[in-house]
């Protein structure tokens, strides 16, 4: 099976370190929820896959625990394509993937259920945040898995930008992903310059603002839906199309500032 297992986007660190963030930044109460369970994928998923929730686990330790899982369970072959979202073709199945995630969290009257498919929600949330998740370019994609590593081996340099960032009230995760999509889409081609020329401060001037954006709308779902007392499941149809300032926001200073 291990021959199978698919190159974690951003990287096991940087999944479970953001997601512990946005559960700080999000008010949530990190009570002990943990009643001790074996859980696997959804069915479609890879067979094998299993995780063990334990007794007293708390709802931070959930969410960061767990947040790395759906790189473990996706489906063989098809990794980028369940797990990313690209705006130019309108392909990927990212978006679609942390809603029915959010969908199954809000149907679960088990607290720690619900916090580890929020965990697996906001893994696909932040997939979308990863600009190369954006594209299927070729050029482009030769750099991918290098960025995700130095990414993962990096994250916490962007502490202050992730732990600054205002959580984004969403109660929806399908149209936020798009959204975040988009923007992302907007830093491949920096991206891939300051990569390519060796250039790593730009290519962390480029990174921090669009990780910092992805940590408000994992913060603000978190806050919003979390939190929750009454969980009803969304759909896609009810889903509000939500604005994102911050995006636009850091968009503009990365480009006003330039490398
Ligand atoms: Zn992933």
């Amino acid at each position: 099976m291990k021959a199978t297992t698919p190159k974690p986007t951003y990287g096991t660190n940087a999944h479970k370190y953001m997601t512990r963030i946005a559960a700080e930044l999000s008010g949530l109460e990190d009570l002990p929820v943990g009643k001790e369970r074996t859980v696997k994928a959804p069915s479609e998923q890879r067979f094998d896959f299993s995780t063990k929730i334990h007794d007293g686990d708390t709802v931070f330790t959930i969410l960061e625990e767990h947040a790395a899982d759906p790189d473990l369970f996706a489906i063989p072959g098809a990794w980028q394509e369940q797990h990313g979202y690209i705006p130019a073709t309108k392909t990927g199945l990212a978006p679609w993937e942390a809603q029915r995630f959010l969908n199954m969290a809000l149907e679960q009257t088990d607290l720690d259920m619900r916090y580890l498919y929020l965990s697996w929600a906001l893994h696909f949330l932040e997939d979308c945040g990863m600009p190369y998740h954006t594209t299927l370019d070729v050029t482009r994609q030769a750099t991918h898995f290098a960025v995700e590593d130095y990414v993962d081996a990096n994250i916490s340099k962007f502490a202050p930008q992730l732990r600054s960032a205002v959580p984004v009230s969403i109660s929806e995760l399908f149209n936020p992903c798009k959204k975040l999509a988009e923007s992302a889409n907007a830093y491949v081609d920096p991206l891939y310059a300051a990569w390519t020329a060796g250039d790593k401060a730009a290519v962390d001037r480029l990174l921090a603002p669009i990780l910092s954006v992805t940590e408000s709308l994992a913060a603000g779902a978190l806050q919003v839906i979390g939190a929750r007392p009454n969980p009803q499941p969304f759909s896609a149809v009810q889903a509000v199309v939500i604005a994102l300032p911050a995006a636009a926001v850091a968009l503009a200073y990365t480009k006003s500032r330039g490398p």
